[in-house]
């Protein structure tokens, strides 16, 4: 795809950009084809000027945080990849709220909000995300989510409009929000945190930590849990006593460590994933008769 219209609004406000982008230097799992092209704003006035140029010339986008939650197709992503990263921006508002770009790294903000002895935000210390991706997802864990701390967030629809949310216009459940329907583009997100004691917020962070190097595969390169948990079931449970630990289909395999997490154990392609998938999917239906449904996000072409 003719992608001259973006290296040009590039070459001219020093954004910066990358064609035939290849997807698996962007996502956890280091998988994915090439970006048409991949570009990097750093500012909310840059992403805007990119997705006026795109609109204009018919290139269809994609937004990307750290890519933690993304399986890309081995043909890669069709026209623009835009990648948050650079907006990173973190603000203390007031005595207890913060603003983060849509780019900054949830563990960015939440040191930030640890050396301002603000409590609330370590649940979510060890979730690779930018703070756009986490409030797409609703990333949660050890019993927190997003939705217990985000305030509001700015977003552009699609006529480029900025909007502004409050937390309960984001329709925030069990990984999921307002924005996977509706496809606006989150800018930045405000959180709503309380005074505590920058001793324990920093101890009960670390030991968040801990906890996972302990119980994930974080060695190897995947996007977290690969199922959402099912009403009633764990999915990793499940699939351990399927017999389905280690199990694998080309470079893809299921965790001997944690069974809920697929793992690229080296060479892996998109296609072995989805297959290894609709096999662990095929094999739980038939042995305990429920349905699992991913919670990784495929992509691309
Ligand atoms: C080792 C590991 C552990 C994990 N543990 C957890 C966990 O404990 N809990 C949990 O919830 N998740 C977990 N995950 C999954 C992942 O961290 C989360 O889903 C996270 O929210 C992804 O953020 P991201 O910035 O990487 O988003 P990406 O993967 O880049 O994008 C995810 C989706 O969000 C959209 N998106 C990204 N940025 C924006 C934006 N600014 N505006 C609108 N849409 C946007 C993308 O288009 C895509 O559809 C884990 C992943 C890994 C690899």
């Amino acid at each position: 795809m003719k992608v001259d219209s973006l290296v040009a609004l590039s070459e001219k406000l020093k954004i910066k950009y990358s064609l035939n982008e290849p997807m698996a230097h962007h996502t956890s799992f280091k998988i994915g084809g090439a970006a048409d092209i991949a570009l990097f704003p750093e500012s909310q006035q840059q992403l805007t000027e990119i997705l006026k140029t795109a609109k204009e010339n018919g290139i269809p986008c994609t937004v990307l945080g750290k890519g933690c939650n993304v399986l890309v197709s081995d043909g890669g992503i069709e026209g623009a990849v835009i990648i948050t990263l650079l907006m990173q921006q973190i603000i203390l508002v007031n005595e207890t709220v913060i603003l983060a770009e849509a780019g900054a790294t949830l563990a960015s903000v939440c040191r930030f909000a640890r050396d301002n002895s603000l409590t609330g935000l370590e649940f979510a210390y060890g979730i690779p995300a930018t703070v756009g991706g986490a409030l797409y997802m609703n990333a949660g864990a050890y019993g927190g989510d997003m939705s217990m701390v985000v305030k509001s967030a700015t977003s552009l629809n699609k006529n480029l409009e900025q909007i502004c949310r409050k937390n309960e216009e984001m329709d925030l459940g069990y990984r999921k929000s307002v924005y996977e329907e509706n496809g606006e583009i989150v800018t930045s997100v405000v959180f709503n945190l309380e005074v505590g004691d920058k001793e324990k917020i920093s101890t009960d962070m670390e030991a968040i930590m801990a906890k996972r190097k302990k119980s994930q595969p974080l060695e190897y390169p995947s996007a977290g849990s690969t199922f959402k948990r099912p009403e009633g079931y764990f999915a990793a449970a499940l699939i351990d006593e399927c017999g389905l630990k280690g199990f694998g289909v080309g470079g893809a395999q299921v965790s001997e460590k944690h069974a809920g997490f697929v793992i690229n154990n080296g060479g892996a392609t998109c296609n072995d994933v989805l297959t290894l998938i609709e096999n662990i999917k095929s094999v739980v239906k038939e042995k305990r008769g429920v349905t699992l449904n991913t919670e990784v996000i495929h992509i691309g072409r």
